[in-house]
């Protein structure tokens, strides 16, 4: 089967991130999500990431040459070799982002299946940022209220004991990432809207309603 690629498109907090790790176990398909290389790159100590640590701190997006730079250096990269695609995930973020985005397809001779909008409402975002944790060891998501640890602290997949909170997962960084969001990031909609390719799902669903929408968008021709 040949591999699609697809954009998942949403404020923070929307659920990319959860629906893409489902897509890469069932689908083979590869996350790419800049938030994460961003978080690596920080964690492990690299100049960029020291540059890019306080503006992600306070929720703002960093340049287009960064991350546009992280994009094209994994596009690079060997695929795996049951490959079903790309799920671009947190990027593009910006206009100039996405016309890179579409150069760089375009010299690859790819194209992308389809860009998903992922509808949320603002007040279930905030209250869905702000009680989320992960395990740090294997990566599963968590959240004070409606999905806590079976056994306080401890991982019911792993087993690990190392939860780990985002620095920018504060309702003060949230307001700017939501207003970030807005400014920059929402006009996409209407730009993708334009090339033909936008479709959008309820991201309040329930997860596996949510994955079933997906899936659909991705089994069309
Ligand atoms: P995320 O994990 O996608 O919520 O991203 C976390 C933070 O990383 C964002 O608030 C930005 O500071 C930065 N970031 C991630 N992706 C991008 C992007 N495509 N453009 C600019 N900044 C980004």
């Amino acid at each position: 089967m040949a591999a699609k690629h697809i954009i998942l498109l949403g404020p923070p907090g929307a659920g990319k991130g959860t629906q893409a790790k489902r897509l890469e176990e069932a689908r083979g398909m590869v996350q790419l999500s800049t938030g994460d290389m961003l978080r690596e790159a920080k964690s492990s100590g690299t100049e960029m990431g020291k540059r890019v640590a306080a503006v992600m701190e306070r929720g703002e997006l960093v340049t287009d040459e960064i991350v546009i730079g992280l994009i094209e250096e994994k596009l690079a990269q060997p695929r795996p070799e049951r490959f079903g695609g790309f799920i671009f995930d947190g990027f593009p973020r910006t206009l100039k982002q996405a016309d890179a985005l579409g150069e760089l397809m375009v010299r690859k001779g790819q194209s992308l299946h389809a860009v998903i909008e992922m509808q949320v409402d603002d007040a279930a975002l905030v209250a869905r940022i702000t009680g989320r944790f992960t395990c740090g060891n294997c990566g599963a998501v968590y959240h004070d209220v409606t999905k806590p640890t079976k056994v306080e602290g401890t991982c019911d997949v792993c087993g690990g004991h190392d939860m780990k909170r985002r620095a920018d997962d504060t309702e003060q960084a949230l307001k700017t990432r939501l207003m970030e969001y807005y400014k920059k990031t929402s006009p996409l909609i209407g730009y993708y809207y334009a090339k033909g390719n936008l479709c959008a799902v309820d991201g309040l669903a329930e997860m596996g309603a949510v994955a079933a929408d997906i899936s659909k968008v991705l089994d069309r021709p």
